[in-house]
């Protein structure tokens, strides 16, 4: 796994509340993914240290009409830049709105059963909706559900229709924040029998 983040000014300049979110999530992603694979967060620390616009996705991307990023084309860069092996994952967290096919907006989205995944992280924090901002931790417990779930998705799985578990679609934020961060038990069993069959 290497998570690669992508920062806007904004973002870049609060260094602590980029760590501490980059932290919990490699934390969290090592408890539920430890025994089948392993974290590199070692391409994280590199693109800290290069400019963002050296990190952004061309803008061919953006679609200037909408102010979004387009998620599945942003994917398939993903996938030709990176160029991850077959027993590599990707996941790109990104500071920046984007929308994919019919959804007018995605909180993350993944390759089914493929290489690349991202989250999206703006719509997960409240003062996107209202002025009012939440704690940091409720926005760093969202990102980590949605880097779980889209990772999940990269590892093969669908969606559950179990509204607890972290493999259920999530539509708005009381949908994230209503479920776990982990996997049901028949989740992880799907996960655990398609990590071993590789
Ligand atoms: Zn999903
Ligand atoms: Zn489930």
């Amino acid at each position: 796994m290497q998570p690669i983040p992508w920062s806007s000014s904004e973002f870049e300049h609060n260094t602590s509340s980029r760590n501490s979110i980059v932290y919990s999530l490699i934390q969290h992603l090592s408890k539920i993914f430890g025994d089948m694979a392993r974290i590199n967060s070692s391409s994280l620390q590199s693109s800290f240290f290069q400019t963002p616009a050296a990190t952004m996705p061309p803008a061919h991307l953006y679609d200037r009409r909408r102010k979004q990023w387009i998620s599945d084309q942003i994917l398939d860069w993903l996938l030709q830049n990176k160029n991850p092996d077959l027993n590599t994952k990707v996941l790109a967290i990104c500071n920046f709105d984007a929308y994919s096919g019919e959804l007018n907006f995605v909180f993350g989205e993944a390759h089914l059963g493929g290489r690349v995944a991202a989250i999206y992280l703006p719509r997960l924090r409240q003062q996107f909706y209202v002025k009012k901002s939440d704690t940091n931790k409720l926005f760093e417990q969202r990102v980590v559900k949605e880097a779980v779930h889209e990772l999940g998705h990269a590892f093969g799985l669908t969606h559950c229709e179990k509204s607890k578990c972290v493999m259920h679609f999530s539509n708005s934020l009381q949908d994230t924040d209503y479920k776990y961060h982990r996997f049901c038990e028949r989740c992880n069993k799907i996960l655990k029998r398609q990590v071993t069959d590789k």
